[in-house]
């Protein structure tokens, strides 16, 4: 197919001082953990989105010097030469495809604890590191301003020798000793650094100059600078010195990377922001400079992204969220497939894989961080190894993502679900308070397999055991899901609760199947993800008296992962929720609880008319029975996030006819023991 004309305009090459991009996507630097400790998977990834289509693509963080030591995040490392290789194979991977690679060199100063290193972290004025470490940055003197300089100098020199076309002055997500330096509440020199703006950005103006001067004769330098740092008064503000800073260095660099800060603020989720949250922060951007401009705000519309050009709000469109969903975005919309576009939903699962040191992972694309390991391309996959039939049982994430797949390699499919509507629990969560755009699971794959000959979707079709012979499959995948349970089973009660005749408890199935609870309900949230407080805020718009219980010390604490924790124990309490942390559901009488202290067992008695259980859950797993060709897949097999639903029934169709690969059926990146 061919593209539609009215997106000729994202397919400009865009100047970047020495260097050209061949088209308007920008691939901005953005985590993955994998960098320097899964090097070769961090590089395939790179490369593949070079292939699909992105002009630029950029590293994450890269640390300096041994007194930014961000370990045990696994960002990269320009440390000294011997660095040098592991970039270099990312940078020979972007280029193949006639992309450029933009390196995010970086000294995280006070936000670095050094964990690995042990130098003593640096910052313009003492300050406690900003992780909750026993450890204090010391204020850096001159010669400790001078050695930064030289250090970024040197790391620019060797990102250059790596074979990067883009370096970068990296002042963004108060993640850097530049922005620390020209931040009004960290930095309270009195010298020649401090007080002014003009003197707190006089390390930033240096370092872009010495960068220029390193590399600025073959490598565009970009600035990446957040304009807005969300807290009004004490920070920059995109009216005030966010605006000032651009003003005074506005020609400097040769291209504005910009955004709004912290991380948390810049990755919103989609349950709190939605596609364009930052346009109005940055649009003031491009009025007081004539450099190019990136700017990001999980964007997926072609249509979106045309008139941000337009508008001349910005120059490139910049993505991190949508690169990782979609590695093919641009290609999609150059090739006239926009329909194909496998939207970012939002959830910051891709986000947990770095905190967590592991490879990335993603709820929409199950391939993300296994193009190298495991050999996966996401837009190809082996053809069918045999003119077969696939019976897939629930058309949840799990057993959707097995039809497209399967559908795609050839084999004849069969996907039946006894719901009225495809989806299985996303058809039930996509209506929860800010969901609405987890949806798209759904919404991309019945698209898919719609377009597939080759593959049947069936709704109303509640099967049984008898029933699954008559299909005469040769394979049958059991994709039936979970339910949540009502005993209490859980890790804070492994045998369960004790439960009163007549209380009523519910789980989050009845209240998402429309069960309305009258009165007060309390809540006892064991999981810890997202449900306990989607459901809580459920049940407050709904009018209910609601108290949050949880033996962890926030709500929804597992949320710090994917970054909205904050925002969401925020949202519960504005809404009037009551929150009880630390305390376990020791007891569910009729019409009241009982609490324990999780430090004391003290125990307190609150009445309540229904009592919301979020345990655990239970595989629905009662078509399945142990013979070959029959297995089960995603939750029916082990309840966990949609991701991995997806990621199984992913797994289950590549491997289809492949043989086995034995006990570790991936590559590994194996330990090399030099020392240098
Ligand atoms: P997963 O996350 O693993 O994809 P879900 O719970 O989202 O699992 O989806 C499971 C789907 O299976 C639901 O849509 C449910 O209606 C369907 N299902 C469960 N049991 C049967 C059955 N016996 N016959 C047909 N569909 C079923
Ligand atoms: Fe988007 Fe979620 Fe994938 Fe991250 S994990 S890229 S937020 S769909």
């Amino acid at each position: 197919m061919a593209r539609d004309p009215r997106y000729d305009i994202l397919f400009e090459p865009v100047q970047i001082g020495p260097v050209t991009a061949r088209n308007r996507f920008y691939q901005v630097p953005h985590c993955n953990g994998m960098g320097r400790s899964f090097p070769s998977s961090m590089a395939e990834m790179r490369r593949t989105k070079a292939e699909g289509g992105w002009a630029v693509i950029c590293t994450e963080e890269v640390e300096i010097h041994p007194s930014g030591d961000h370990s045990p995040w696994a960002g990269g490392r320009l440390w000294n030469d011997d660095d040098i290789p592991v970039l270099a194979k990312m940078c020979d991977g972007i280029h193949e495809f006639g992309s450029l690679a933009g390196a995010e060199i970086n000294h995280a100063g006070q936000m670095a604890a050094n964990r690995y290193s042990r130098d003593v972290p640096l910052a313009p004025s003492h300050l406690p590191v900003a992780a909750h470490d026993p450890v204090q940055a010391r204020a850096m003197d001159l010669s400790d301003i001078r050695a930064l300089r030289k250090w970024h100098r040197d790391a620019a020199l060797r990102a250059k020798k790596a074979g990067f076309d883009i370096v970068y002055v990296y002042a963004g997500h108060q993640l850097s000793t530049m922005s620390h330096f020209l931040s009004p509440y960290r930095n309270r020199r009195s010298d020649e650094y401090g007080g002014s703006l003009e003197n707190r950005a006089r390390l930033l103006r240096e370092v872009l100059a010495d960068t220029k001067d390193a590399v600025g004769d073959t490598c565009g330098v970009a600035l990446r600078f957040a304009v807005d740092e969300l807290m009004g008064d004490l920070g920059f503000t995109s009216t005030g010195e966010g605006r000032d800073l651009i003003e005074m260095l506005a020609e400097e660099p040769d291209l504005w990377d910009v955004n709004i800060s912290a991380w948390e603020n810049d990755s919103a989720t989609s349950r709190f922001k939605q596609s364009g949250f930052q346009d109005d922060y940055v649009a003031f951007v491009k009025e007081v400079t004539t450099k190019p401009v990136v700017g990001v705000g999980r964007y997926t519309s072609p249509d979106a992204m045309v008139s941000l050009i337009k508008k001349g709000r910005l120059d490139m469109i910049g993505a991190a969220r949508p690169s990782i969903a979609d590695p093919f975005l641009p290609k999609k919309i150059e090739e006239g497939r926009i329909e194909d576009i496998r939207e970012c939903i939002g959830c910051n699962i891709c986000v947990s894989g770095d905190n967590h040191f592991v490879p990335i992972r993603c709820t929409q694309n199950p391939t993300m961080g296994e193009e190298w390991r495991r050999g996966w391309h996401p837009e190809r996959i082996a053809p069918k190894t045999a003119d077969e039939s696939v019976l897939i049982v629930g058309a949840g994430p799990a057993g959707l993502e097995a039809a497209r797949a399967l559908g795609q390699r050839g084999y004849r499919v069969t996907l039946a679900d006894k719901a009225s509507e495809a989806g299985g629990r996303v058809a039930q969560e996509r209506r929860l308070p800010g969901l609405a755009e987890w949806g798209r699971v759904v919404d991309y794959r019945t698209y898919q397999i719609g377009q597939m000959a080759n593959v049947d979707l069936f709704l109303e079709s509640d099967l049984t055991s008898d029933m699954l012979d008559d299909f005469d499959a040769d394979h049958i995948a059991i994709a039936t899901g979970s339910k949540w349970t009502a005993d209490g089973i859980g890790r804070q009660n492994p045998l369960g609760l004790d439960i009163a005749d007549g209380a009523t408890v519910l789980t989050p199935d009845d209240i998402m199947s429309g069960v309305k609870p009258d009165g007060h309900v309390v809540l006892f949230d064991d999981d810890h993800f997202y449900m306990g407080g989607a459901i809580a805020e459920k049940l407050r718009r709904d009018g209910c008296e609601v108290t949050l219980v949880t033996p962890a010390s926030e709500v929804s604490s597992w949320t710090h992962n994917t970054l909205d924790q904050h925002a969401i124990q925020k949202q519960l309490l504005d809404l009037g929720v009551r929150v009880v942390t630390a305390h376990n559901l020791s007891a569910i009488r009729s019409g009241a609880v009982d609490l324990a202290c999780v430090y004391t067992d003290a125990i307190q008695t609150i009445d309540c008319a229904a009592t919301v259980l979020v345990t655990m859950r239970a595989p629905v797993d009662d078509l399945w029975q142990p013979q070959p060709d029959l297995i089960r897949i995603g939750d029916a097999l082990g309840p966990s996030t949609i991701a991995a639903a997806v990621y199984s029934g992913h797994l289950y169709a590549r491997e289809l006819g492949q043989p086995d690969k034995g006990n570790v059926p991936f590559q590994r990146e194996l330990i090399n023991l030099t020392a240098t």
